[in-house]
């Protein structure tokens, strides 16, 4: 059976975790990045990593959450991060449709950085201002993280083109690539090189990857065993396994 890894996840809103866990091991997915929102949430998701060894997690700001931010949230970002360097940083990024864009590219700048200091991943949330992401990436030079993973990717063809001239960025696809209405975001999977690609539930049922593999496929018209291997190895390079 072939290996899948769900990239993106919200496991702390699953109301049965044994339950999804042993289903999406029953479907052949060996783990899940579990992906924090705001300070508040940061517990529940290191504490599901520490109780389930095939969780990962990583900890940030979400967009839409910004307002939750206290005076000193980065000190304790920065301490959090430094208790265990396999924790990554996520869920973090801009998104138009929610209030003060200025703040949202102030505190994603200030997480990029502390991800560049630490050396860890990023899962970067982007909904409308791929320009201002690009430009924030394109600002830190070298002082980027390690690898950056537009999670939830429904970029143009466009959009990933620029994003592919950064070595250290992967897209992950969601289930939103089953909807056959969605022809533009196809074209983009299509276009999307195999060694590139991460797949994610971003929800809290980590076995719809495969579904998602299996899209990607059927896209690329090549077997799904050669996809699910490639996407298995492209995770499992950046989070070591
Ligand atoms: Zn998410």
């Amino acid at each position: 059976m072939p290996k899948y890894f769900d990239a993106h996840c919200h496991l702390q809103n699953a109301t049965d975790i044994p339950g999804v866990l042993s289903r999406a091991e029953s479907v052949g997915c060996a783990g899940c990045v579990c992906n924090a929102t705001r300070p508040s949430d940061w517990n529940a998701v290191l504490e599901i990593g520490r109780v389930w060894s095939c969780v990962r997690c990583a900890i940030g700001v979400h967009p839409w959450y910004i307002g939750e931010c206290s005076a000193n949230w980065d000190v304790v970002f920065r301490q959090t991060l430094m208790t265990d360097k396999k924790i990554m940083v996520g869920e973090i990024g801009l998104d138009i449709n929610h209030p003060d864009i200025t703040a949202q590219e102030r505190i994603m700048g200030t997480q990029m950085e502390i991800a560049h200091e630490l050396s860890r991943p990023v899962w970067i949330h982007c909904v409308g201002a791929w320009d201002r992401v690009l430009h924030i990436i394109k600002s830190l030079g070298a002082h980027r993280p390690p690898v950056m993973i537009m999670h939830a990717f429904a970029g143009t063809p466009q959009i990933l083109h620029q994003l592919m001239r950064y070595d250290d960025v992967y897209v992950s696809y969601s289930p939103m690539i089953l909807d056959a209405h969605r022809t533009k975001l196809i074209d983009t999977v299509r276009t999307t090189p195999l060694n590139r690609i991460l797949v994610e539930s971003d929800g809290s049922d980590p076995a719809v990857v495969t579904d998602v593999v299996a899209r990607i496929a059927e896209i690329h018209g090549i077997d799904t065993d050669t996809v699910a291997n490639t996407v298995f190895k492209n995770i499992g390079g950046i989070l070591s396994i």
